[in-house]
C-alpha cells in the first residue's frame, strides 16, 4: 500500500507550471496523499529521467514542452488518440509496470465547453493555429460531430499535412469557408508576445460567435482585447488546463476531482 503518490510534471522549462498547485489542491480535495513535483528535464535526460522515476515508485507524470512528442519513445503502450496526435500530455504505470502514455488536452478542452455551455455539436467550429495544441483537440471536437471542423494558421504549409493526418475526422482549410463561424478557438501561441491579429475572414464572426484562448492569464489578454470587438462571450483556457489536469488524475487514480474548487492565483 502507497502511503504517499509521487507524481510530477517534466519540462524545459517548468519552473512557472501551475500543474503542482493544481494536483495538491485535487489531492487534498479526494484525501490522496501525494508528493507532485516540477522536474526541469532537458531533451537528453528525458528517457534516463522516465526510467528511473517509474522504477523508483513514481505513479504518474505530466510532460510539457519540448517532451510531448518525444516521451512517445519511452511509452510501452500508447492510447489510441496518442498514437492519432503524436503526442502525450500523461503517463502511467499499470499493473504489468507498463508505461503508458495518454493524452487529456481534448477532453480537458470537451469538458471546459461542457462546463461553460458551449455546443459544439452541430456548429462551425474555427481552429486558428497549428502546433501542438491545435492538434491534440481535433479528434475530441471532431467526436462531437460539429457541422464544420475548419483550420487556419500563419504558416499555410503547415495546414496540409495536418488535414491529412485528421482526413478521417472532416477537418478541413478555413481557405473559401463562407458560414459564420460559432466558435473561434486561438490555438496560437501569439498571445505570450502579448499580441492576437487576425483578419482572415471577420465577416464571419459576429455577436453570436463564441471565442476561446487555449492561452490563459496573461497570455489571453490580447487575445480577449481583440474578440471583445465582435462578441462578449469570450474565454480563456484556464478551465481548459484545470480540466486537462482533472483527466490526467483521473487516469493515475479512476478518480475524477472536481474541477470548480480549484485556486490557481
Ligand atoms: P506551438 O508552438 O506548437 O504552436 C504555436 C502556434 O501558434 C503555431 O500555429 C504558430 O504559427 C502560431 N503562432 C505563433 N505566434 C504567432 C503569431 N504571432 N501570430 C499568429 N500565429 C502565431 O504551441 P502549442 O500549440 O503547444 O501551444 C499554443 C498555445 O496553447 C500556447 O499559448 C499554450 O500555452 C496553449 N496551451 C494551453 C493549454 C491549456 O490547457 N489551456 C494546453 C496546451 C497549450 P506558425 O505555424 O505560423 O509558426
Amino acid at each position: 500500500m502507497i502511503d504517499v503518490f509521487k507524481l510530477g510534471v517534466i519540462g524545459d522549462p517548468v519552473e512557472h507550471s501551475l500543474s503542482p498547485a493544481i494536483h495538491h489542491q485535487f489531492g487534498q480535495q479526494t484525501n490522496i496523499e501525494l508528493a507532485y513535483k516540477a522536474y526541469h528535464v532537458k531533451k537528453q535526460e528525458l528517457e534516463n529521467f522516465i526510467q528511473a522515476f517509474f522504477k523508483n515508485g513514481g505513479h504518474g507524470l505530466n510532460v510539457t514542452l519540448p517532451h510531448k512528442l518525444d516521451c512517445l519513445d519511452l511509452a510501452d503502450i500508447v492510447s489510441k488518440e496518442v498514437d492519432e496526435i503524436g503526442a502525450a500530455n500523461t503517463l502511467r504505470i499499470n499493473d504489468q509496470k507498463k508505461i503508458v502514455a495518454e493524452t487529456t488536452d481534448g477532453q480537458g478542452f470537451i469538458y471546459d465547453c461542457d462546463q461553460k455551455n458551449i455546443q459544439i455539436e452541430n456548429k462551425n467550429i474555427l481552429i486558428v493555429g497549428a502546433g501542438g495544441a491545435a492538434q491534440s483537440i481535433i479528434p475530441a471536437i471532431a467526436q462531437k460531430k460539429p457541422n464544420n471542423l475548419i483550420i487556419t494558421n500563419r504558416t499555410k504549409e503547415k495546414i496540409i499535412p495536418i488535414l491529412d493526418k485528421f482526413a478521417a475526422h472532416s477537418l478541413n482549410s478555413f481557405e473559401d469557408f463562407d458560414k459564420e463561424i460559432d466558435l473561434f478557438i486561438n490555438a496560437t501561441s501569439a498571445g505570450h508576445l502579448n499580441s492576437f491579429a487576425w483578419d482572415e475572414g471577420n465577416d464571419l464572426l459576429t455577436s453570436n460567435t463564441v471565442f476561446y484562448d487555449l492561452s490563459y492569464g496573461e497570455s489571453a489578454r490580447a487575445f480577449l482585447k481583440w474578440s471583445s470587438q465582435f462578441s462578449r462571450k469570450s474565454f480563456d483556457g484556464t478551465g481548459m488546463l484545470i480540466s486537462q489536469a482533472a483527466h490526467s488524475f483521473n487516469h493515475w487514480f479512476k478518480i475524477m476531482p472536481n474541477i470548480n474548487k480549484i485556486n490557481i492565483i
